[in-house]
Protein backbone atom coordinates (compact mmCIF):
# COMPACT_ATOMS: atom_id res chain seq x y z
CA UNK A 1 0.00 0.00 0.00
CA UNK A 2 1.20 3.39 -0.68
CA UNK A 3 2.00 6.04 1.87
CA UNK A 4 -0.37 8.14 0.07
CA UNK A 5 -3.43 5.94 1.33
CA UNK A 6 -3.08 7.56 4.32
CA UNK A 7 -5.34 10.40 4.33
CA UNK A 8 -3.07 13.23 6.17
CA UNK A 9 0.02 12.39 3.58
CA UNK A 10 -2.24 12.70 0.57
CA UNK A 11 -3.43 16.04 2.23
CA UNK A 12 -0.41 17.52 2.29
CA UNK A 13 0.92 16.19 -1.33
CA UNK A 14 -2.60 18.04 -2.27
CA UNK A 15 -1.96 21.03 -0.23
CA UNK A 16 1.52 21.55 -2.19
CA UNK A 17 0.31 21.25 -5.59
CA UNK A 18 -2.31 23.48 -4.60
CA UNK A 19 0.56 26.34 -3.52
CA UNK A 20 2.15 25.85 -7.09
CA UNK A 21 -0.96 26.40 -9.00
CA UNK A 22 -1.81 29.50 -6.87
CA UNK A 23 1.42 30.59 -7.97
CA UNK A 24 2.59 30.68 -4.39
CA UNK A 25 5.42 28.17 -4.99
CA UNK A 26 7.50 28.86 -8.09
CA UNK A 27 10.35 26.45 -8.19
CA UNK A 28 11.82 25.82 -5.43
CA UNK A 29 9.93 28.37 -3.40
CA UNK A 30 7.60 27.71 -0.51
CA UNK A 31 7.86 24.80 2.90
CA UNK A 32 5.29 22.83 5.23
CA UNK A 33 5.21 21.40 8.03
CA UNK A 34 2.24 19.37 9.86
CA UNK A 35 2.85 17.84 13.30
CA UNK A 36 1.50 14.62 13.66
CA UNK A 37 -0.05 13.21 16.32
CA UNK A 38 1.03 9.85 18.22
CA UNK A 39 -2.15 8.24 16.44
CA UNK A 40 -0.86 9.78 13.07
CA UNK A 41 2.63 8.71 13.59
CA UNK A 42 1.01 5.18 14.60
CA UNK A 43 -0.32 4.85 11.14
CA UNK A 44 3.06 5.26 9.54
CA UNK A 45 4.63 2.90 11.72
CA UNK A 46 5.12 0.29 8.47
CA UNK A 47 7.27 3.18 7.14
CA UNK A 48 9.12 4.64 9.19
CA UNK A 49 12.71 3.69 11.28
CA UNK A 50 15.41 5.97 12.13
CA UNK A 51 17.14 6.36 8.87
CA UNK A 52 19.62 9.08 9.90
CA UNK A 53 20.44 11.66 12.67
CA UNK A 54 20.82 15.31 12.40
CA UNK A 55 22.60 17.93 15.09
CA UNK A 56 20.77 21.09 15.15
CA UNK A 57 21.91 24.22 16.32
CA UNK A 58 19.01 26.47 17.91
CA UNK A 59 16.73 25.49 21.08
CA UNK A 60 14.86 22.39 20.74
CA UNK A 61 13.24 22.63 24.32
CA UNK A 62 9.86 21.95 23.58
CA UNK A 63 10.05 19.56 21.21
CA UNK A 64 11.41 16.55 21.88
CA UNK A 65 9.29 13.42 20.86
CA UNK A 66 7.70 15.85 18.48
CA UNK A 67 7.20 14.60 14.83
CA UNK A 68 6.78 16.61 11.79
CA UNK A 69 5.74 15.66 8.19
CA UNK A 70 8.24 18.53 6.89
CA UNK A 71 9.30 19.22 3.12
CA UNK A 72 12.85 19.23 1.77
CA UNK A 73 15.37 21.65 1.06
CA UNK A 74 15.04 22.29 -2.59
CA UNK A 75 11.49 20.56 -3.39
CA UNK A 76 9.47 21.03 -6.23
CA UNK A 77 5.96 22.12 -5.56
CA UNK A 78 4.82 21.64 -9.16
CA UNK A 79 6.31 17.89 -9.15
CA UNK A 80 5.68 17.02 -5.46
CA UNK A 81 2.73 14.15 -6.68
CA UNK A 82 5.49 12.34 -8.66
CA UNK A 83 8.50 12.97 -5.98
CA UNK A 84 6.91 13.03 -2.45
CA UNK A 85 9.33 10.07 -1.38
CA UNK A 86 12.52 12.85 -2.38
CA UNK A 87 10.51 16.18 -1.31
CA UNK A 88 8.87 15.14 1.74
CA UNK A 89 9.80 13.48 5.22
CA UNK A 90 9.31 12.70 8.64
CA UNK A 91 11.44 13.93 11.50
CA UNK A 92 11.41 13.33 15.12
CA UNK A 93 12.83 15.83 17.48
CA UNK A 94 15.31 14.63 20.59
CA UNK A 95 17.27 16.86 22.60
CA UNK A 96 19.81 18.97 20.11
CA UNK A 97 18.92 16.84 17.36
CA UNK A 98 16.27 15.53 14.86
CA UNK A 99 15.66 11.74 13.45
CA UNK A 100 14.64 11.39 9.81
CA UNK A 101 12.02 8.60 9.58
CA UNK A 102 10.92 8.42 6.60
CA UNK A 103 11.28 10.20 3.14
CA UNK A 104 14.12 13.01 1.95
CA UNK A 105 15.25 10.70 -0.41
CA UNK A 106 15.96 7.52 2.40
CA UNK A 107 17.18 10.20 4.60
CA UNK A 108 19.78 11.63 2.38
CA UNK A 109 18.21 14.86 1.71
CA UNK A 110 17.50 16.96 4.49
CA UNK A 111 14.15 19.04 5.67
CA UNK A 112 13.91 23.39 4.52
CA UNK A 113 16.79 25.65 5.13
CA UNK A 114 13.67 27.34 7.20
CA UNK A 115 13.37 24.62 9.68
CA UNK A 116 14.26 26.34 12.64
CA UNK A 117 11.63 28.94 11.75
CA UNK A 118 9.01 26.23 10.80
CA UNK A 119 9.63 24.29 14.39
CA UNK A 120 9.56 27.32 16.56
CA UNK A 121 6.53 28.56 15.26
CA UNK A 122 5.22 25.19 16.12
CA UNK A 123 6.47 25.58 19.44
CA UNK A 124 5.09 29.20 19.78
CA UNK A 125 1.71 28.67 18.14
CA UNK A 126 1.29 25.44 20.74
CA UNK A 127 1.87 28.15 23.19
CA UNK A 128 -1.10 29.91 22.43
CA UNK A 129 -3.46 27.34 21.18
CA UNK A 130 -2.73 24.07 21.71
CA UNK A 131 -4.93 22.41 18.26
CA UNK A 132 -2.19 24.23 16.32
CA UNK A 133 -0.87 21.69 13.57
CA UNK A 134 0.62 23.63 10.34
CA UNK A 135 2.54 25.94 9.83
CA UNK A 136 3.10 26.86 5.98
CA UNK A 137 5.75 29.39 4.27
CA UNK A 138 5.50 30.27 0.57
CA UNK A 139 5.24 33.70 -1.90
CA UNK A 140 1.51 34.87 -2.53
CA UNK A 141 2.42 37.29 -5.21
CA UNK A 142 -0.19 40.14 -3.79
CA UNK A 143 0.97 39.77 -0.26
CA UNK A 144 4.74 40.49 -1.78
CA UNK A 145 3.52 43.38 -4.26
CA UNK A 146 1.36 45.17 -1.49
CA UNK A 147 5.22 45.00 0.90
CA UNK A 148 6.79 47.03 -1.59
CA UNK A 149 3.74 50.09 -1.38
CA UNK A 150 2.61 49.89 1.42
CA UNK A 151 3.88 51.36 5.00
CA UNK A 152 5.10 48.20 7.26
CA UNK A 153 3.78 48.83 10.10
CA UNK A 154 2.25 45.69 11.19
CA UNK A 155 -0.83 47.57 12.49
CA UNK A 156 -1.34 49.84 9.57
CA UNK A 157 -0.84 46.69 7.49
CA UNK A 158 -2.96 44.61 9.20
CA UNK A 159 -5.86 47.75 9.40
CA UNK A 160 -5.48 48.19 5.60
CA UNK A 161 -6.62 44.56 4.81
CA UNK A 162 -9.36 44.91 7.34
CA UNK A 163 -10.72 47.87 5.39
CA UNK A 164 -10.54 46.47 1.98
CA UNK A 165 -13.41 43.21 3.05
CA UNK A 166 -15.37 42.83 5.99
CA UNK A 167 -13.89 39.04 5.07
CA UNK A 168 -10.40 40.12 6.63
CA UNK A 169 -11.91 41.31 9.88
CA UNK A 170 -13.94 37.44 10.11
CA UNK A 171 -10.70 35.58 9.26
CA UNK A 172 -7.47 37.47 10.73
CA UNK A 173 -9.51 39.37 14.13
CA UNK A 174 -6.13 39.11 15.93
CA UNK A 175 -4.53 41.03 12.89
CA UNK A 176 -1.23 40.07 11.89
CA UNK A 177 2.46 40.21 12.04
CA UNK A 178 5.18 42.30 9.64
CA UNK A 179 8.59 41.49 9.98
CA UNK A 180 11.26 43.85 9.20
CA UNK A 181 13.17 42.32 5.88
CA UNK A 182 15.95 39.97 6.92
CA UNK A 183 18.04 37.13 5.83
CA UNK A 184 15.97 33.92 5.17
CA UNK A 185 17.22 30.72 5.68
CA UNK A 186 19.06 29.57 8.89
CA UNK A 187 19.76 32.41 11.30
CA UNK A 188 17.78 35.23 13.39
CA UNK A 189 14.54 35.13 10.88
CA UNK A 190 13.63 31.74 12.40
CA UNK A 191 13.29 32.90 16.03
CA UNK A 192 12.26 36.71 15.29
CA UNK A 193 9.16 34.72 13.44
CA UNK A 194 8.03 32.53 16.45
CA UNK A 195 8.48 35.61 18.41
CA UNK A 196 5.64 37.10 16.28
CA UNK A 197 3.63 33.77 16.09
CA UNK A 198 3.34 33.83 19.53
CA UNK A 199 0.30 36.18 19.50
CA UNK A 200 -0.69 36.30 15.75
CA UNK A 201 -1.23 33.06 12.92
CA UNK A 202 -0.12 35.05 10.25
CA UNK A 203 3.81 36.78 10.35
CA UNK A 204 4.40 38.64 6.90
CA UNK A 205 8.42 38.51 5.58
CA UNK A 206 8.57 41.71 3.33
CA UNK A 207 9.57 41.35 -0.20
CA UNK A 208 9.70 37.72 0.07
CA UNK A 209 6.42 35.58 1.14
CA UNK A 210 4.19 34.64 4.50
CA UNK A 211 4.30 32.20 6.93
CA UNK A 212 0.77 30.96 8.04
CA UNK A 213 -0.54 28.86 10.42
CA UNK A 214 -3.48 26.78 11.57
CA UNK A 215 -5.20 23.86 13.03
CA UNK A 216 -5.62 22.28 9.77
CA UNK A 217 -4.34 22.44 6.00
CA UNK A 218 -7.50 24.17 5.52
CA UNK A 219 -7.27 27.15 7.62
CA UNK A 220 -3.73 27.79 6.86
CA UNK A 221 -4.45 27.98 3.18
CA UNK A 222 -7.75 30.06 3.92
CA UNK A 223 -5.69 32.98 5.81
CA UNK A 224 -3.12 33.09 2.96
CA UNK A 225 -6.28 32.78 0.41
CA UNK A 226 -7.76 36.17 2.03
CA UNK A 227 -4.78 37.62 2.68
CA UNK A 228 -3.16 37.50 -0.73
CA UNK A 229 -6.84 38.18 -2.43
CA UNK A 230 -7.73 41.52 -0.44
CA UNK A 231 -3.82 42.32 -0.88
CA UNK A 232 -4.79 41.99 -4.54
CA UNK A 233 -7.42 44.46 -4.30
CA UNK A 234 -4.98 46.74 -2.85
CA UNK A 235 -2.51 46.12 -5.29
CA UNK A 236 -5.22 46.75 -8.32
CA UNK A 237 -6.49 50.12 -6.68
CA UNK A 238 -4.22 51.47 -5.08
CA UNK A 239 -3.61 54.69 -7.42
CA UNK A 240 -7.04 55.15 -7.62
CA UNK A 241 -8.34 54.39 -4.12
CA UNK A 242 -10.95 56.61 -2.75
CA UNK A 243 -13.43 54.41 -1.15
CA UNK A 244 -13.28 51.95 1.70
CA UNK A 245 -14.46 51.24 4.95
CA UNK A 246 -13.98 53.37 7.47
CA UNK A 247 -12.01 52.66 10.70
CA UNK A 248 -15.64 53.15 12.46
CA UNK A 249 -16.81 50.61 10.04
CA UNK A 250 -14.26 47.81 11.61
CA UNK A 251 -15.36 48.67 14.65
CA UNK A 252 -18.79 48.24 13.68
CA UNK A 253 -18.18 45.07 12.30
CA UNK A 254 -16.39 43.67 15.75
CA UNK A 255 -19.00 44.44 17.77
CA UNK A 256 -21.45 43.04 15.68
CA UNK A 257 -19.51 39.63 14.97
CA UNK A 258 -18.18 39.95 18.98
CA UNK A 259 -14.70 39.32 17.54
ZN1 LIG B 1 10.65 31.72 0.76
Amino acid sequence: MSILNIDFMDDIVEACHYFWKAGWGEFHAGNISYLLSDEELSKLKDYTEVLTTVEVDFDTQGLEGKSFLITRSGACFRTMKKRYEEDLGIIQFHKGSYDILWGLRNGEGRPTSELPAHVLCHRARLSDDISNKIVMHCHPTYINAMTMIHDLDEDEFTKTLWKMNSECCLVFPEGLSVLPWMVCGEGEIGPATAKKMEKKRVVIWPFHGIFSSGSSIDDAIGLIETLDKNAQVYVSVKSNLINSMSDENVQELKKHFNL
